[in-house]
């Protein structure tokens, strides 16, 4: 399992990856293995190719590329969320335990 930490510089720093491409993937990688290949919105598991990353807060919004504002999502959930407020659409999309999840993942964004 990829270490998961809060974003590519660190696995530069810490001598995972070598190059700051190599760093980005290693990093995308470890949030999806975080999730453990699970659409954090809807909860159905994907080869973690067909994953996307969503931005919890979106960057339209001033959201940032930080490991606590990225999850991992299906392309479906990431098109339909869009730039809509996060709690809004898992309420209106998902489940409260999911709501729970992801709450306490992204912590105060
Ligand atoms: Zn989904």
């Amino acid at each position: 399992m990829t270490p998961l930490f809060p974003n590519p510089d660190y696995y530069k720093y810490n001598l995972i990856a070598m190059t700051s491409p190599e760093a980005k993937r290693l990093w995308r990688r470890a949030i999806k293995e975080h999730f453990d290949n699970t659409c954090i919105y809807c909860g159905e598991s994907y080869d973690i190719n067909d994953l996307t990353l969503d931005h919890v807060l979106p960057r339209h919004h001033g959201g940032r590329d930080d490991t606590n504002n990225l999850v991992c999502s299906c392309l479906s959930c990431n098109q339909k969320k869009g730039t809509n407020n996060w709690k809004q659409f898992i309420q209106q999309h998902g489940n409260p335990l999911r709501e729970q999840i992801l709450s306490d993942y992204v912590g105060t964004i």
